[in-house]
């Protein structure tokens, strides 16, 4: 049987549906699988298999104490028509890569793969846990999170959804797509902070004892849409393991090959799901984290220093606008061997001294990854480059993973064949993209999408039209130290 434990040591183990209602593990550390599973049948019997069809196979090996009714109820549910493209998560080649694009539902970012399955995880979890709370949903988001999970827990039953986002912090689509959201359980603030001290509110409140008594007293249980949530993580799973299988069926490697993945990374959630994806036994040979101008997690590749004392900016890759990439922590969990002690004290340190440097042997476990950045005005030119030389509309966050894949090609030769993850339609960062391919200047950003649409003949995707004459129906802007008041007063 699988089972979950906190990546701090705590010898609590708990079943998959457990860890997902917890959220954050009691000694503040992150769930992760005891052991990985692996693939339950050969790759080539997943070949000409639906995205649904490989997903129930991946996510229900990691939480095999779901039955298969169970878990063909959350996947079929979740991935529907809600998604635009039928084959959910298409894989396009574009220039010398392959782009898995990851934003056909409903919110136009990737984040619609683990957010639209993670209420039906939590739900059907609720009652096979036989928990009567109802569940108080807390999420920190750097744009897209928030607007993803605030569309799968809108009007869902014994449910509340309260979002924290950093005011001037994400772009205009994101930020009407998230005061424009409808349903009586959602609730959406404003910080005056940048999405890290978003998140670390987040786990403040998590982690708050009393405030959790208090809450279990009126029959509220908090817990969490971000990817701390193993719920949020397992889902992404999925898409690596469809990637390879296509590319198989294609003819585009044979069977066994090793793919290179390269993933624009924030909270470093996408890039462990890869990460997992190969611990399944998905043939990889390079993970290529791609950064922007918040390049810690380059420089931590690269040294094995991971240090926040640094400027921190707000780039045009917002989504990925984060110094503390909390997922990091189960990856170096797994590559300390699963030594809990030693990560409690690195991230101890962190929060106490900015800064922590791993041991030589996690050091050397870091060797799957390849770690660059790409700054704004590169991050531009490749947008503009990219849709001259092949038509091809990306995001700014997907090209700056295409800018670093270029210079690694450049760097080290390796010509793998490679898919990378391409996380938000282009017309969420319409301004940026606008500009980069040069489209007529336009101030009304909303007028900008049509332009834009009209220009590249790609379609606005269905959730962002006629988001302009949608009701604002969130106005709230809140100080960072309000956040756990604004959450009891809700409650
Ligand atoms: C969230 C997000 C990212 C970063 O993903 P992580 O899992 O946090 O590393 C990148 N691009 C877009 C568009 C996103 O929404």
């Amino acid at each position: 049987m699988g089972n979950y434990r906190s990546t701090r040591g705590s010898e609590r183990k708990l079943r998959g549906a457990q860890a997902i209602i917890q959220g954050i593990a009691e000694d503040k550390g992150l769930y992760v699988p005891e052991e990985f599973p692996e693939l339950p049948c050969k790759i080539e019997e997943l070949t000409g298999k639906t995205y649904q069809e490989i997903a129930k196979v991946v996510i229900g090996a990691f939480f095999d104490d779901f039955t298969d009714e169970e878990m063909a109820h959350c996947v079929n549910s979740a991935y529907d028509e809600k998604f635009e493209a039928k084959e959910v998560a298409p894989l396009v080649k574009a220039g010398d890569a392959h782009f898995l694009e990851l934003y056909h539902g409903k919110t136009a970012a990737f984040k619609d793969m683990a957010l639209s399955i993670l209420p039906y995880l939590l739900t059907t979890s609720l009652k096979k846990e036989k928990e009567d709370k109802k569940i108080c949903i807390l999420t920190a988001t750097s744009g897209d999170t928030g607007k993803a999970a605030l569309e799968g827990f809108a009007d869902v039953d014994g449910t509340e959804i309260i979002v924290f986002y950093p005011n001037k912090g994400v772009s205009t689509v994101q930020e009407r797509q998230m005061i424009t959201q409808e349903g009586a359980n959602t609730h959406v603030f404003a910080i005056e902070g940048n999405f890290d001290d978003a998140q670390t509110g987040v786990k403040k409140i998590f982690n708050d004892d009393k405030l959790a008594e208090r809450l279990a007293a009126k029959g509220v249980k908090l817990s969490s849409a971000n990817s701390i949530n193993i719920g949020r993580l397992v889902p992404q799973v999925a898409y690596y393991v469809y990637s390879y299988v296509k590319l198989v069926e294609q003819g585009t490697i044979e069977l066994g090959d090793k793919i290179n993945i390269v993933v624009p990374t924030g909270n470093f959630g996408n890039i462990l799901a890869g990460y997992y994806a190969k611990q399944m036994g998905i043939p990889v040979n390079k993970f290529i984290c791609a950064s922007n101008e918040n390049k810690v997690l380059t420089d931590f590749i690269n040294t094995g220093v991971y240090d926040i004392r640094r400027d921190f900016f707000l780039t045009n890759s917002p989504s990925m606008d984060i110094l503390i990439s909390s997922n990091l922590e189960r990856l170096l969990y797994h590559l300390s061997g699963g030594n809990g002690e030693e990560i409690k004290g690195l991230m101890t340190q962190l929060e106490t001294e900015k800064v922590y440097s791993v041991s030589d042997s996690i050091k050397e476990g870091l060797g799957d990854f390849y770690g660059g950045y790409a700054d704004q005005a590169a991050t531009n030119e490749t947008i503009g480059s990219m849709y001259r030389e092949n038509g091809y509309l990306m995001d700014t966050h997907t090209a700056v993973a295409y800018k670093v894949y270029e210079d690694y090609r450049k760097n080290t030769g390796d010509e793998t064949v490679t898919v990378i993850a391409s996380t938000a339609s282009a017309f969420k960062f319409a301004e940026s993209v606008a500009d980069a391919i040069g489209v007529q200047e336009e101030d009304d950003c909303f007028r900008l999408l049509e332009i834009l649409s009209k220009q590249t003949g790609v379609n606005i995707p269905k959730g962002l039209q006629s988001l302009d004459k949608k009701e604002i129906r969130h106005t709230g802007v809140i100080e960072v130290s309000e956040m756990s008041s604004t959450v009891e007063n809700l409650l």
